[in-house]
């Protein structure tokens, strides 16, 4: 069995299910595996004749495969990986890899749909039931509710600012019922994660629930998402572009990048990686000057990255033992300001009819002024545009299409609980839910 330790190494290892169902450590510090295990020069030698499907499963053995029997976990792979990744090319030796044709149209669908599969693997022969509180500011909480959406033993509780998310939005966590509760927090988006963050410390509350969160703290939701940048490579090695691979990876919490090291550790050929920020920049400060320096989080288009601290930070410091020379040799960085995300959009809407979001927009920037002669580049395209429709369209002066999966969401009726900030009237909530 694989066993995980915590960043803070203040308490014993952890098996796959304590980790994923924990969440967090006792000691507040992030799970990682003990081994992390290299796959076969054989396995790259042909991985451009493999399917999706076929890589992912190969990714998730390594991973997994010591905890969960083959079969189990090639069927959690395959329900989890039930539509395309395309990737296209933008300009000369600068690709996209298109995350975003999930449910939610949104590259978490991936980590959100593994993690409640597995959950659900591990909560099959119990009868106690798992509650999964999630907070956000409007994209988190849509994958997460749909990735959850019908899986036995664990209900899902998802708290978002009232007034504070897009129409769109609501709709995707507010229409589902079964085993998704919406909750209309009276406030903002940090009285959310700070109603979930104090009921996770609750010691009397965590007797009497089980509780875990689902952001990328959750071991279960980040790693899967390796499997981009394995395809990502088998892509490009089919068509002959896959020497001096850089991947760029617009970067809020930092869980999707970790995956992509996790990745190159496993002995994928990607020669670098460089981390997109918005004008939330503390890693890019990281980078230039060795000092990590929390701030609040600045508001922003690209909003799902506007995060001060970074909480998978202790992962990439994990991986590298800490050591500030050896991450700038692996990863660079860039920030861009609002003015700039929008200048981007525009300028690959005019030139290569390309409609970024503005979290792609921000990678796009990126690779194109880090890429260096001989190199490829593959950003990663997190969000489809039609998602961010109110910032996109007046950038380019142009109508989006919303896609059919998303339209869907429009037509159902809003269910959702109100309930004021206070801790106090949320814990009540909570106590009689069970
Ligand atoms: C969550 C998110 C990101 C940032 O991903 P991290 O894993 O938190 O770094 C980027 N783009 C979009 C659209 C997102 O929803």
């Amino acid at each position: 069995m694989t066993q995980y330790y915590s960043t803070n190494h203040k308490v014993a290892d952890a098996t796959l299910k304590e980790a994923v169902i924990k969440g967090l450590a006792a000691d507040k510090g992030l799970f990682m595996p003990r081994t992390i295990k290299p796959l076969p020069a054989s396995f790259f030698d042909t991985i451009e004749q493999l399917s999706l499907q076929e890589i992912a499963y190969q990714v998730a053995d390594a991973f997994f495969g010591e905890d969960i029997p083959a079969a189990d976990l090639k069927k959690i792979v395959y329900d989890t990986l039930s539509f395309d990744i395309p990737i296209r090319k933008v300009d000369k030796d600068i690709y996209t890899l298109e995350l975003f044709h999930g449910p939610t149209l949104a590259f978490k669908d991936v980590g959100a749909r593994f993690m409640a599969r597995l959950l659900g693997y591990f909560l099959k022969e119990e009868r106690r039931l798992v509650n999964v509180l999630v907070a956000t500011s409007g994209d988190t909480g849509s994958a997460v509710a749909n990735g959850f959406l019908g899986v036995e033993g664990i209900h899902v509780y998802v708290l978002y600012p009232k007034g504070k998310v897009s129409l769109i939005q609501e709709k995707q966590f507010t229409t589902l019922g079964q085993n998704i509760t919406a909750l209309e927090i009276d406030g903002t988006f940090d009285d959310c994660q700070a109603l979930v963050k104090q009921a996770f410390m609750d010691k009397e509350l965590n007797e009497k629930l089980v509780l875990t969160s689902a952001n990328s703290i959750n071991v279960a939701r980040f790693l899967p998402q390796a499997f981009y940048y394995f395809y990502a490579y088998a892509q490009l090695k089919k068509k002959g572009k896959a020497a001096n691979l850089v991947v760029c990876v617009p970067s809020g919490n930092f869980g999707n990048i970790t995956a992509g090291l996790f990745g190159k550790e496993m002995g994928l050929p990607i020669k670098r990686f460089i981390a997109a920020n918005n004008a939330n920049d503390i890693f890019y400060q990281y980078l230039q000057t060795a000092v990590y320096s929390p701030q609040p989080s600045i508001a922003t288009i690209a909003n799902a990255m506007d995060v001060g601290d970074p909480s998978n930070f202790a992962r990439v410091l994990a991986l590298y033992q800490a050591d500030h020379q050896a991450i700038t040799k692996d990863i660079s960085g860039a920030t861009y300001k609002d003015e700039q995300i929008a200048e981007t959009i525009k300028k690959v809407y005019t030139e290569d009819d390309y409609i970024l979001d503005p979290h792609g927009a921000c990678a796009y920037r990126a690779l194109c002024e880090g890429i260096r002669p001989g190199e490829v580049g593959v950003f990663l395209e997190t969000a489809h545009p039609a998602k961010f429709k109110d910032t996109v369209e007046p950038i380019i002066g142009t109508d989006i299409a919303i896609p059919e999966s998303l339209n869907h969401f429009l037509s159902g009726d809003k269910q959702s609980i109100s309930l004021d900030k206070d801790y106090e009237g949320f814990r009540t909530f909570l106590e009689g839910e069970v």
